[in-house]
């Protein structure tokens, strides 16, 4: 599947995505000159949900506009994969959390198509179009690298990129998710 999208500052020309992950979805890059900082420009589109009002419905309902960006306090100047996100996500709202992994359930339980992950990840993408949180696509770690790629988050002031808190790094292991069956 090839998706392409228009450059917010080039409007008369349009870029292939490139496929990230299920927690990202598409990665863009414009090449042109003429972006407000020096070099391409890149920008994200969230994992599309089986059902985007269902997506919007239940993210609004457990509050998740408020409650994803607010664990990133915790980390604030530093950016971190979103692995570290989603754990201290969860371990902050246990509710929401077991909640979501009952509907959507996770990769380190089975291998699925649509994860509590891409969900997540669909939220972040909304929360980072509107400029609720900072965002880019860096490396995956430790039992996420088999994306390859995945999104990094923090809130605005962006910390610098040097900053950041892997999965790998942050020693944290999926324990938090009920059922999980690997190390
Ligand atoms: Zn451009």
């Amino acid at each position: 599947m090839t998706v392409r999208e228009v450059c917010p500052f080039h409007a008369d020309d349009d870029v292939a995505g490139a496929w990230v992950s299920d927690e990202v979805g598409w990665s863009f890059t414009c090449d042109r000159r003429g972006h407000p900082q020096p070099g391409p420009f890149s920008w994200l589109r969230p994992p599309e949900p089986p059902d985007i009002g269902e997506m919007t419905g239940i993210a609004a309902e457990l509050g998740l506009d408020v409650s994803l960006p607010e664990v990133l306090k915790e980390y604030r100047g530093t950016w971190v994969e979103y692995g570290v996100l989603e754990r201290a996500f969860a371990v902050a709202n246990p509710k929401q959390w077991h909640f979501l992994m009952d509907r959507y359930g996770h990769t380190a339980v089975a291998a699925k198509q649509y994860t509590v992950s891409a969900f997540l990840g669909g939220v972040l993408g909304r929360l980072w179009r509107s400029g609720v949180v900072a965002g880019f696509t860096g490396e995956a770690t430790g039992r996420w690298a088999y994306n390859r790629t995945t999104g990094y988050w923090a809130l605005f002031p962006e910390p610098d990129r040097s900053s950041r808190l892997s999965w790998a790094d942050s020693g944290f292991t999926v324990e938090y998710v009920p059922g999980q069956t690997e190390e």
